[in-house]
């Protein structure tokens, strides 16, 4: 979708600090990090929701989502890692590309919940 920021970031008309990527997922650093390591992780194929996802996509996505969290885990050194996904508006969402929070956690006063 031509103005979807994500897309761009995916067309790399935005630049982005790449966390994992390969043929139907990239993962890259949030720009404004809530906690160290704040990482999203987005199918190349656009889908607003997860109500639109295939099952094809979501599998893509959770098939992938061990190395990535592992790699955070190595790299980062928290001791909890949240998961969350905003779906609408209502819910948090302000990208309208479907995307999966990984948020580090480092105890009280990360700055997270
Ligand atoms: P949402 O609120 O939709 O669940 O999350 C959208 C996330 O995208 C926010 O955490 C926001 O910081 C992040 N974001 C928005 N624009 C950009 C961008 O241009 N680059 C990166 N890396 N993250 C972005
Ligand atoms: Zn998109």
């Amino acid at each position: 979708m031509s103005n979807c920021i994500f897309c761009k970031i995916i067309n790399g008309e935005i630049p982005c600090a790449k966390v994992f990527e390969n043929e139907h997922v990239l993962a890259f650093l949030d720009i404004s990090q809530v906690t160290k390591g704040h990482t999203l992780v987005i199918p190349k194929v656009h889908k607003e929701n997860v109500y639109e996802l295939t099952p094809e996509i979501a599998k893509n996505l959770f098939e992938v989502m061990p190395q990535i969290t592992n790699a955070i885990k190595k790299q980062f050194n928290p001791i909890g890692l949240n998961l969350l996904n905003n779906n609408g508006e209502q819910a948090g969402q302000s990208v309208f590309h479907y995307h999966m929070h990984i948020i580090p956690r480092y105890g009280t006063g990360d700055g997270f919940g």
